[in-house]
C-alpha cells in the first residue's frame, strides 16, 4: 500500500496553509475555511457561506470547466473534513503555532460558520458580478444597481433600483463593512467600487465617497492594494479628462468596461447602448487620466449569425485603443441569459447559439486574432466562476 502523505501545516501572515500530497486547504486568519484544491476540483467558500465547486485541472480551458453551487449538506460535509485534516495536520507541528491554530480552528462549528450568510446579507445588496481581479477586494456598495439596467444579456442588477449612497448611508454601509470584515480586512487586496457602474456618479461625490472610504477602511485597507470599479462608456461619456484624472488621483487606478462587442450591429443587438467609435472615446480618456483598464468582450453574443463580424470589428476597436503594459482584455465565453427574449431575439435575426465546442474553437480564435494587443494581456474570464 503507498504510503499516505503526512500532512503539514504552514501559517502565513494571511492565515494557515494545510497540505497532503497534491491536496492543499487554507483557512484565513481567523480561521473560517476559504478554498481547497485536489489538483482537479477546487471548492471555494464565499463571504456569505456559499461554495462553489470547479472541476477541472486549473490549467483546463475555460470552457471545459464545470461549476456548481454546493448544497448545504455537501458545503458541510466537506468544510468539516477540512477542518479534521487540520486538526490532523497541526498535531505535527510544533508550538507555538499548534495551541495557536488548534484553539482558533475548534471555534468555527458549521452553526457558526453558516451566521456568516444572514450576517453578510445585511451588509451588502448581492455581489453580483466582480472581475476576476477583484475577487479579493472589499467591496463599497458606494451605489446600488445600474443606472441602465436594460442590457439583454445581463440580470446582474434587476433586482435593484439603481440608487447612490447619500453621505450618511454610505457611513453607515462602511460601519457595517468594517464590522463584518474586522481584521479581515487586512487581507482584502484593495477596494472595488460598486455594483455596476459606479463611475456614472457625479465627480464630486465619487471624490467624496472615496474619502469616506480612506476615513473609514484606510488603516486596515493596504496601502498598495489597488481601487477598482465598473464602467459603461456611454453615461460616462459625460465625465472629462480631469474629472478622470481627478478619481485617479484619489486613488482609483483601475476601471473595468464592459464594451462586449466593437460592432454596432450586434451591440444594438444586445440593447448595449452607444457605439464603438463613443466608447473608443471613453477609453481614450481613461487612459490619457493615467488609468488602467480592462476591457471585457462577451465571445458568442448573438450567435454564428454574428460571429465573424464580432471578432472583426472587435479587434479594429482594440486596435484603435491605446492600451498599455497592465491593461486588461478579457474574453468571456457568453452565458445564454435564462429568459426567453435573447432567444426569440436570435431567432428572429436568423441565428443560434454556439455548441460548447463551438464556442471553445472561438474563444481560441479570438485569442489567436487578438494577440496584436501586446504589451496588454488577453486572457479568459469566466462569469461562472465569480463568487465573492
Ligand atoms: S450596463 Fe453593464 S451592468 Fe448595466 S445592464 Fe448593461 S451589462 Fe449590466
Amino acid at each position: 500500500m503507498p504510503e499516505l502523505a503526512r500532512p503539514r501545516a504552514q501559517e502565513s501572515r494571511h492565515g494557515l496553509r494545510v497540505t497532503a500530497g497534491s491536496s492543499v486547504t487554507v483557512f484565513d486568519r481567523t480561521g473560517r475555511f476559504l478554498w481547497l484544491s485536489d489538483g482537479k476540483t477546487v471548492i471555494r467558500r464565499g463571504l456569505d457561506n456559499r461554495f462553489v465547486r470547479v472541476d477541472a485541472h486549473p490549467s483546463a480551458h475555460p470552457v471545459d470547466r464545470q461549476y456548481r453551487r454546493l448544497t448545504e449538506t455537501e458545503a458541510q460535509s466537506t468544510v468539516e473534513a477540512a477542518y479534521e485534516n487540520a486538526r490532523r495536520a497541526l498535531a505535527n507541528e510544533l508550538e507555538p503555532t499548534r495551541s495557536r491554530w488548534q484553539e482558533r480552528l475548534a471555534s468555527w462549528t458549521w452553526d457558526r460558520l453558516a451566521e456568516d450568510g444572514p450576517r453578510f446579507r445585511a451588509v451588502y445588496r448581492p455581489v453580483s458580478i466582480l472581475p476576476p481581479d477583484a475577487y479579493r477586494t472589499v467591496v463599497v456598495q458606494i451605489a446600488e444597481g445600474c443606472s441602465y439596467n436594460r442590457c439583454l444579456f445581463c440580470d446582474f442588477y434587476r433586482d435593484r433600483p439603481f440608487h447612490i449612497k447619500n453621505q450618511e448611508e454610505l457611513d453607515r454601509h462602511l460601519r457595517e463593512i468594517r464590522a463584518f470584515f474586522g481584521e479581515r480586512l487586512m487581507d482584502r487586496t484593495g477596494v472595488f467600487l460598486g455594483d455596476g457602474n459606479a463611475l456614472v456618479i457625479p465627480t464630486r461625490r465619487i471624490l467624496s465617497g472615496i474619502e469616506q472610504i480612506r476615513s473609514h477602511l484606510g488603516d486596515w485597507v493596504e496601502a498598495s492594494g489597488e481601487w477598482s470599479t465598473f464602467m459603461d462608456t456611454f453615461h460616462s461619456d459625460t465625465k472629462d479628462v480631469e474629472e478622470l484624472a481627478a478619481v485617479r488621483r484619489a486613488g482609483l487606478s483601475t476601471v473595468y468596461i464592459g464594451l462586449e462587442s466593437g460592432d454596432d450591429e450586434l451591440r444594438a443587438f444586445l440593447d448595449k447602448p452607444g457605439k464603438a467609435a463613443e466608447a473608443i472615446r471613453v477609453i481614450e480618456r481613461c487612459k490619457e487620466a493615467g488609468m488602467r483598464v480592462g476591457v471585457i468582450l462577451l465571445v458568442g453574443a448573438g450567435g454564428h449569425r454574428f460571429a465573424d463580424q464580432h471578432l472583426e470589428h472587435t479587434a479594429e476597436t482594440l486596435a484603435a485603443l491605446p492600451l498599455t503594459e497592465g491593461d486588461v482584455v478579457y474574453l468571456s465565453p457568453f452565458v445564454d441569459p435564462p429568459h426567453p427574449a435573447y432567444r426569440e431575439r436570435l431567432l428572429a435575426a436568423g441565428s443560434a447559439s454556439m455548441t460548447r465546442d463551438e464556442l471553445k474553437a472561438e474563444l481560441n480564435r479570438w485569442m489567436r486574432t487578438l494577440s496584436f494587443v501586446k504589451p496588454a494581456k488577453v486572457t479568459f474570464y469566466n462569469i461562472q466562476e465569480h463568487l465573492y
